[in-house]
């Protein structure tokens, strides 16, 4: 079954639950599994800094869903959970996005595979560093993305 990689975040109210609330409703679709979650990370805002930290983690997942479809079902949980889209990269409860699926690539506006932005974002990259090492993204190796983005503020979140 085809495996992909969510980038999942958040930085308004309960952003803890939220993202449990939404791994939970992506799983009660019946054709997605989560098989591996990162630790919570909180990160500096980036592209618009006059916000609270987000939480942030990246989980595995395998699904018979297409890609496509895959994002109908990121979205449809994004607006189950309150998800409104007000300021470009601005504050939300909840945001799904996807990183990679499997080797599919995809560039339309509606679906961008793998996830563009990946390789700018240290909120993105250290948390799938910790579940996927050996992971490649575009023909580089994770860890030589991460090594780049080492200034980018983010701390793993303690356990509670
Ligand atoms: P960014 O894409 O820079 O992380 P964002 O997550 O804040 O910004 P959104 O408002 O959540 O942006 O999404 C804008 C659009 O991006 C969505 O309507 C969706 O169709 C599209 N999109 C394109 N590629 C992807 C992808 N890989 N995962 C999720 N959404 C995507
Ligand atoms: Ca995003
Ligand atoms: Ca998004």
């Amino acid at each position: 079954m085809p495996k992909a990689y969510l980038g999942l975040g958040g930085n308004i109210g309960k952003v803890k639950d939220n993202i449990e609330e939404a791994l939970r409703l992506l799983q009660s679709h019946g054709n997605l599994q989560v098989l591996n979650i990162s630790s919570f990370y909180e990160t500096a805002p980036v592209g618009y800094a006059d916000q609270d930290w987000f939480l942030n983690i990246a989980a595995e997942i395998q699904t018979e869903l297409s890609p496509d479809a895959l994002l109908t079902l990121c979205n449809e949980v994004e607006q189950q959970l309150k998800r409104e889209r007000l300021i470009r990269w601005g504050p939300r409860t909840i945001d799904i996005d996807i990183l990679l699926y499997e080797e599919y690539e995809s560039n339309t506006d509606r679906l961008t595979i793998p996830h563009p932005r990946i390789a700018e974002r240290a909120f993105v990259v250290i948390p799938l560093l910790e579940i996927a090492p050996d992971l490649m993204v575009k023909g580089q190796r994770i860890q030589d993305i991460a090594d780049k983005l080492n200034h980018q503020e983010i701390r793993k979140r303690d356990n509670d």
